[in-house]
This record gives C-alpha cells, sequence and structure tokens, in this order.
C-alpha cells in the first residue's frame, strides 16, 4: 500500500464562492446517494457503505478546513460564509438522517458477512439513523428538521455572543501603579496590546492569559475585582454592554432540545444523550457525581477554611471573595512549596517541552514527529509535523498553532481535519489533526515559556490528536476518535497529561532557559506536593458544572424561564465552597454545553478520569517509559478507536473493568 498525502491548501479557500461549492457538494452527494441505492438490489459493505464513505469523507475535506479557519482566524467574511453554510449542512445532514429507503438498506446489510469492527460501525449507523429520527411519522420529522436547524443556529449564536462579549471588554491604563505583582510577560503583552491600540501604557483585556495574570497576580483587589465582575457577567443580563446577552437563547436551546429528545421517545434530552455513551443511566450518572461530591465535599471545605485563615493571617484581604481566591491560593502555594506557576516557566521553553513530549512519543509508541517545511498554513504560527512509525509508515499529520491572537477562540482544543481510510484504490488516506492552544507568544528578547499548567494542556490535546492519528482503522466510520463513545473520549487525553508529573519525564520535558538546567530536584518535590493543593475544592467545582449541565437538560422546567438560575443556586447548596456573589453568570459563557457538544455530557470528564487514572497505574506498576506497556496502550486503545466497545478496549488493556480508587488516591481523596 502507499500512502496519499494531500495536506488542505488553506490559501486556496475561496470564501466568497465557498457557499456555492458547499451547495454543489451537498446535491452531488444527494444524488450519488439516489444513484447507489438504484444499481444495486442486494446491498453489502463494499456497494453502499464504502461508497458512502466517500461522501462523507468528501464533506469533512471541504468543510473542515474553512470551519476551522472561522475558529482560529475569525474575520466579518469568515463568520458570514461560516454561518451561511451551517443551514445548508444542518439540511444535508437531517436529509440523509431522514431517508428511509437508505436506512432500509442499510439495515439489509448481512451482518455474517462483516467483520468485528464493520458489524460495531453498523450498530452505530442504525442507532444514529434513529436518532435522527427516520422512524418519525412525517408531521414529527417536518418538526424534528425545524428543531435541529434552530439549534444549530442557537448554539453558534451563544458562542458568537460569548466571544464578542469578551472581545468588546479592555481596560486601559496609563501607568502601572495598578499592575503591581504581574509576571513581566503578562505586562509585555498589556503593552504590546496597548501599542496596537495607539495608546500609552497598558490594555487589559478578557483573553486567557491576561484574565488568569490579573486574577493569580495583581495585588490589587479593586482591579482583580473589575476584571472578574466583567469576566463572569460576559453575556449576560449583568453584563455592562447587553448586546450579547445569552439568557433566552440558553432557555430556547434547552426548550428545543427536550422537545427534540421528546419527539424520539426518551423522557428528555439526558437520556438521549447517553444513548451513544458509555455510561448506562441518568439515575447511574447522578448518581456517580453525588458521590464524588459527597467524598470530596469535608475535605473541600476544610480547605476553604485553611485558605481563608492563611489570608486573614497574613493580612492579604479582609474577606475572601471570589476575586481574591486565585490570587489568595496562588499566595499560600508559594509559602507551602515556595513555588510559583511564575517561577517554573524559565524551566518549560516550548521548544524544550516539544522535544521532550516527542522522545516520550518515541519510547512509549515507537512513534517520530517530523516537522515538515514548505506547508500551506493559515497563520505564520502555525507547524506542520508528520508522524512516522517504527516501520517508517506514515501514520497521520498534526498542526499546531499554540499562541493567543485576536479573531482566535479562547481556549485549546483538537479537531480532525482528514480521517484515516483506506481508499477504493487501496492507498490509506493519512489522518490530519489541529492542535489549537492560547499560550501568550514570547517577547521579543525571550522563547516562549509555558506553565506547568499549559505544559498539562499540551499533553492533553496532544494525547487527543495522537488518539486521532495513530489509529490503524481502516474504515471512516471508527477511525480515531469517529464512533469512540462520549464519554470515553477523554481518556487518552486526561491519560496523557500523566507524564507531566513524573520526573523521569520531567527531565525530558524542562531546561531552564539561561542555565539549561532540568528542574531540580526540591522543585518538583514541591510540584508534586502542590499538585493535589486543594484539590477537593476543584473537584468540587467540576461537580458543579457537571451536575448543573446533567440537570437542566434531564429535568428541563419548560413553565418556568428562571429555571436554568434556579437549578444553578440548588446545585451550589452542596457545591459551593467559595462565596457567590449575586451578578455571577458563569452559566451565560459556558459554552462547552450551550455551544459546544458536551450538553448533558460534561460529566464526561470525570468519568474519562477514572479510566484515565487507572490505566495509567499500570504504568505506575510496570515503568512510566516501558515500551511494552506503551505498545500494549497503543495496541489496545489508541489504535482500535471506535472500532470496538470503550468498556472492552479498557478491558483489554488492563484486564478488568475500571476502578474510582486510582482516582481518588490521585486527587489525594483517600
Ligand atoms: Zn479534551
Amino acid at each position: 500500500m502507499t500512502y496519499s498525502p494531500g495536506l488542505p491548501v488553506f490559501s486556496s479557500i475561496d470564501v466568497p464562492h465557498f457557499k456555492t461549492q458547499m451547495q454543489d457538494l451537498l446535491s452531488n452527494n444527494q444524488a450519488a446517494v439516489a444513484r447507489i441505492l438504484a444499481e444495486n438490489k442486494n446491498y453489502t459493505w463494499e456497494n453502499l457503505i464504502h461508497p458512502l464513505n466517500d461522501l462523507d469523507d468528501s464533506l469533512e475535506r471541504l468543510w473542515s478546513p474553512l470551519s476551522h479557519l472561522h475558529s482560529v482566524m475569525d474575520s466579518k467574511e469568515l463568520r458570514e460564509c461560516y454561518e451561511a453554510c451551517l443551514p445548508l449542512l444542518s439540511d444535508y445532514n437531517s436529509e440523509m438522517g431522514h431517508n428511509l429507503a437508505l436506512y432500509k438498506a442499510i439495515q439489509s446489510i448481512d451482518v455474517h458477512s462483516l467483520d468485528a469492527s464493520q458489524q460495531k460501525i453498523l450498530e452505530d449507523i442504525l442507532r444514529d439513523f434513529q436518532l435522527s429520527g427516520v422512524a418519525l411519522s412525517s408531521k414529527d420529522k417536518a418538526r424534528f428538521e425545524k428543531i435541529q436547524k434552530e439549534l444549530a443556529e442557537l448554539t453558534n449564536q451563544f458562542e458568537n455572543n460569548v466571544l464578542d462579549a469578551t472581545q468588546a471588554f479592555s481596560l486601559h491604563l496609563k501607568d502601572d501603579s495598578q499592575l503591581k505583582g504581574l509576571p513581566q510577560h503578562a505586562l509585555d503583552t498589556a503593552a504590546a496590546y496597548a501599542k496596537t491600540k495607539k495608546l500609552p501604557g497598558y490594555v487589559l483585556t478578557l483573553e486567557a492569559p491576561c484574565y488568569l495574570a490579573v486574577m493569580t497576580y495583581a495585588k490589587d483587589a479593586e482591579l482583580r475585582k473589575t476584571l472578574y465582575q466583567a469576566y463572569v457577567t460576559r453575556a449576560s443580563d449583568q453584563s455592562a454592554d447587553k448586546g450579547f446577552d445569552n439568557t433566552k437563547l440558553m432557555y430556547d436551546i434547552l426548550r428545543l432540545r427536550d422537545e427534540k429528545a421528546r419527539l424520539l421517545g426518551f423522557p428528555n434530552y439526558a437520556a438521549l444523550s447517553l444513548a451513544t455513551k458509555m455510561a448506562e443511566s441518568t439515575d447511574g450518572v447522578l448518581s456517580f457525581l453525588y458521590d464524588l461530591v459527597k467524598r470530596a465535599s469535608l475535605q473541600a471545605h476544610t480547605e476553604f477554611k485553611a485558605l481563608s485563615q492563611f489570608a486573614s493571617q497574613t493580612k492579604l484581604t479582609n474577606a475572601l471573595e471570589p476575586w481574591d481566591v486565585a490570587y489568595v491560593s496562588e499566595k499560600k502555594r508559594e509559602s507551602l512549596y515556595g513555588l510559583s506557576q511564575e517561577a517554573l516557566r524559565a524551566y518549560f521553553p516550548l521548544y524544550r517541552v516539544m522535544q521532550g513530549i516527542f522522545s516520550i512519543i518515541q519510547q512509549l509508541y515507537g512513534m517520530t514527529m517530523q516537522e515538515i517545511s514548505g506547508v500551506d498554513v493559515w497563520h505564520p504560527d502555525v507547524r506542520c509535523y508528520c508522524v512516522v512509525d517504527e516501520t517508517n509508515q506514515l501514520r497521520g499529520y498534526i498542526y499546531t498553532d499554540l499562541f493567543a491572537r485576536p479573531n482566535k477562540h479562547g481556549g485549546a482544543w483538537m479537531d480532525s481535519m482528514q480521517s484515516r481510510r483506506v481508499l477504493s484504490n487501496q492507498t490509506i488516506q493519512p489522518p490530519i489533526a489541529t492542535l489549537t492552544c492560547n499560550f501568550a507568544k514570547s517577547s521579543s528578547d525571550k522563547p516562549a515559556m509555558l506553565s506547568h499548567d499549559e505544559v498539562l494542556t499540551l499533553f492533553h490535546e496532544l494525547g487527543h490528536c495522537l488518539h486521532h492519528i495513530l489509529t490503524q482503522v481502516d474504515y471512516l466510520d471508527a477511525a480515531g476518535l469517529n464512533g469512540v463513545e462520549w464519554d470515553a473520549v477523554e481518556l487518552p487525553s486526561q491519560f496523557f497529561e500523566n507524564w507531566a508529573w513524573n520526573q523521569e519525564a520531567l527531565d525530558l520535558l524542562s531546561s531552564h532557559v539561561e542555565t539549561g538546567e532540568s528542574l531540580p530536584k526540591a522543585l518538583y518535590e514541591a510540584l508534586l506536593a502542590s499538585k493535589n493543593f486543594q484539590s477537593a475544592m476543584y473537584l468540587l467545582r467540576q461537580m458543579e458544572f457537571s451536575l448543573f449541565d446533567f440537570i437542566v437538560h434531564k429535568d428541563f422546567n419548560v413553565k418556568d424561564p428562571e429555571w436554568v438560575s434556579k437549578v444553578l443556586k440548588e446545585i451550589r447548596t452542596q457545591t459551593a465552597v467559595i462565596p457567590i456573589v449575586p451578578y455571577n453568570r458563569f452559566q451565560h459563557s459556558f459554552t462547552h454545553i450551550f455551544g459546544g457538544g458536551y450538553a448533558a455530557g460534561y460529566y464526561s470528564y470525570i468519568w474519562a478520569e477514572v479510566l484515565s487514572c487507572d490505566a495509567f497505574s499500570r504504568f505506575e506498576e510496570e515503568g512510566i517509559l516501558n515500551p511494552t506497556t506503551g505498545r500494549d496502550f497503543l495496541h489496545c486503545i489508541l489504535e482500535k478507536g471506535g472500532s470496538k466497545k470503550a468498556a472492552q478496549t479498557f478491558r483489554d488493556f488492563r484486564g478488568r473493568d475500571a476502578k474510582i480508587d486510582a482516582l481518588l488516591k490521585q486527587h489525594g481523596i483517600m
């Protein structure tokens, strides 16, 4: 077999004509489906599923690059184009999902003629057909389609409001008198930003690197309060700019999701969400979450009490207000462990971290990452790597885009640009992943340096990328991330973070930017000791997000427009340890569940962490860079994608089902 690389050419994307191209491709695909159905009587994998994959593949390869640019190079033109295409896509998907003749044709394929992966894929396809309403009456079908289209628009609007509200805020300071305590890189960024606005002094924004730096290090409590208030009221009725208020959007999104679930015969949206997940029941998820709340609660309150005492003993603040928590915590962490995230940055210049990660990937999985030059990219900061295995076979490509800049969506994420599959001419189409972060860029004379948290982020997202590109599944629907149950998707990413906590691995990852010294043992020990600093408070906060997400989707009350905030209030009586200010509207910028795909699925982070901690504990037993254990993880989990159930791939690797113990132990809660 030979490989056909064919990387996307971003510079050739013709935005003004993209919508027409998209329309042409979609109508060609629709005509092709009709032709495939008419040409055959006895349907098989080869004459039906394989050609359908060709169509899905051509759509992914056209749409993903444009959709990616919309996230990382947002402009009026791109946003308009992206938004104009969403209804086309939604129409197309619902038409495919409602094609009864196609559903029946797939149903008629003889399962005995298929291998195990193909059988799993077929089951998933038929389930997805049912979830897209194929069996509905024509009246319900029409309503269902309308809901889908509206939801696509509303969730996109929700995200845009958050992005716009974030960018609408900036705070100009003429000098640094209010900026005492801020690390130099944050001052440099704020000064550089002021320059681009042709202003003297500094401009602060709500973009993550700036916001977090102020909350963690600014001595000036008033400044922290100003930014905190702006941040937690983004896109809400409480924000200074009312133009981006998400209140009604949240209600409408939940109302439509609830109606959709009922149309499909589910009691609520949470139950519908679980149809594609590893967790078996809504009650099971809730008791899993409440069990963790119960186990973490006492320790979380003890941690907060200790923090309050520290604040008053050190006279850092009078009362411990929400905008003081990160600041006082950092001071306490420093006093306990003599450790600041900032001091650690000097040990983690980006180039060294990347070298270290590549070396770990090489030792565990036998994969080499090589940067390739001359690739068409969307921004000069972007790098493209090809991944080659021990037999010198190309496994796939990863694009990295690591630095924050205006018009780039916040946070960190990976995405698929193309999936692995065997083409009709028996060549392999290599998978392509993108890795996006929002790290602070280096100042002119220094290389970019990461905090340890950012090193963890990099491992996390790279873990997702490896899952996508190391797959050996030949069929599109189960290659890489495709077809993996949602609540198991975070297993390879959270799993990979563990290496950033291990001394042997840290020796490969760290090199002081001036002395070249790797992370000293004393600092490492302090880092490790600080790992579980306030871990119960952290866990409880995750439970608050997870419970809020799950309950608003499980028990939605259509009659009460205030209901979303009531649910949050009720959950907080069990989960909150930090005092809540009445204007806090965190839910209005909770894009994971109202914008992205984590609706009634936020719990997956902690669910997957149970799996990842338990999987990692085998490396603790057998050696952190043990190549045999690494190859086992590669063959049992990373290469299998969605070709087997996640519970089974886990069992293949660990020899038993997952246990919760490793998670609690890793958080120091047992
Ligand atoms: Zn993730």
